[in-house]
């Protein structure tokens, strides 16, 4: 099963490959040629001078399409792996939200279901616990009924339940927190720090101990806080300060401009994800939406772009796409191409660990692959070689 992608624009790790194809066989890529090569017996897709990429890769997501990941049905993640390939995403982590813990194992088990039945959306990475162990003060739109200090006979029984948990968010200042790191790190398991009231030396003593990436910087965590006339750092600060990475919710509405370039000015391409933190009015109309499961979520209200608390104090998750990240850092953040489609495929890739596969287009890896123009509208999505939306294409 051959497979060429010609007449386009590679974004290839460290250059634009003009009038460049690419050749997919059994779902790799198998070259990366500058001009039309011959490729016997291959289907032929024809680029149409638009770029071609690697596929998003998106590792905060909550849902999309009217569907959320903690629905409690094998639909709703098929649902939102379907709604967001349409906007590029060839890969993604689903995120819970805090919840009782029957309905976390309940969530864990439909996502093995999910992940086997999976053929036209956007592969699973694993999934990604957001809670419950954080600071109450900094909880943002998750609820305060079930936050929590870690306990290690309550993770422990989740971690021995399933095997498919690859990230897990929690406030490191917390009794337990570090040894809940610890314990992450050893079942290679990405610790993340996220709302959370740390200062820099609780984020250091966890930096030490294995946690590695800051959730949605910004959202949710602390800054230079002030007790008596002495200042501190927070986790925002420690986040710029030590090696960590950093994911961002660049949906142009949580993060103004300026703080867009800031972060990309001390981060860099290579230490930031863009990430939809998509809660399930992405890809759909304005207007009353549910975040969380329909059963126990909080009524939200979506307007300018973005899901609030009904009362408007709060964010209460973004409605972004992947599409959209990506074109924001462009045109709002005057960050080059190259280095937007970075942030959304290598470095979420090799923060995720599974950058020996996915992220950049060279040889050996799958052909997960985007073709976009130049306002980053997508026009076609391929996961491992297969085409899961295409908005036009020609075939020869
Ligand atoms: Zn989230």
């Amino acid at each position: 099963m051959r497979l060429k992608i010609t007449n386009g624009t590679l974004i290839t790790p460290y250059r634009y490959l003009k009038n460049g194809t690419l050749v997919i066989e059994d779902g790799k890529i198998v070259g990366v040629h500058q001009g039309n090569v011959e490729v016997p017996d291959a289907e032929v897709i024809d680029a149409n001078g638009h770029y071609i990429a690697p596929g998003f890769i998106d590792l905060h997501i909550h849902g999309g399409g009217g569907h959320d990941f903690m629905d409690g049905s094998v639909e709703a993640f098929l649902g939102i792996a379907e709604t967001h390939a349409q906007y590029g995403t060839t890969a993604m982590v689903p995120t819970t939200l805090t919840s009782e813990k029957e309905d976390l194992l309940e969530t864990l088990d439909l996502y093995e279901k999910a992940n086997a039945r999976n053929t036209k959306g956007a592969q699973f990475l694993g999934m990604h616990l957001e809670g419950p162990y954080f600071a109450l003060s900094q909880r943002g739109a998750q609820d305060p009924r079930y936050i929590r200090n870690p306990d290690p006979k309550e993770y422990e029984e989740v971690l021995a339940y399933s095997s498919s948990i690859t990230r897990w968010s929690a406030a490191p200042e917390l009794p337990g927190a570090i040894e809940f790191g610890k314990r992450l790190r050893q079942k290679g398991i990405l610790a993340a720090v996220a709302h959370t009231d740390a200062i820099y030396e609780e984020v250091l003593e966890a930096y030490e101990n294995g946690y590695t990436l800051a959730t949605h910087l910004y959202s949710a965590m602390s800054g230079v806080t002030r007790k008596n006339a002495f200042r501190y750092a927070g986790t925002i600060e420690s986040a710029f300060l030590l090696d960590m990475d950093v994911e961002i919710i660049a949906d142009g509405v949580h993060l103004p401009a300026p703080l867009l370039k800031l972060i990309y000015k001390i981060k860099g391409p290579d230490h930031i994800a863009l990430i939809t933190d998509a809660m399930r009015a992405a890809g759909m109309p304005e207007g009353e939406s549910t975040l969380g499961s329909l059963k126990n979520g909080l009524k939200v209200i979506v307007e300018d772009g973005v899901a609030k608390l009904p009362d408007r104090t709060s964010f209460a998750g973004s409605v972004s796409t992947a599409d959209r990240l990506v074109r924001n850092m462009v045109q709002m953040a005057d960050v080059s191409l190259l280095d937007s489609v970075r942030m959304m495929t290598a470095t979420p890739a090799r923060i995720m660990g599974v950058d020996n596969k996915k992220g950049t287009l060279v040889a050996g890896k799958d052909a997960d692959i985007v073709i976009f123009d130049e306002d980053i509208r997508i026009q076609t999505t391929i996961v491992q070689g297969r085409i899961i939306y295409e908005k036009q294409y020609q075939k020869i």
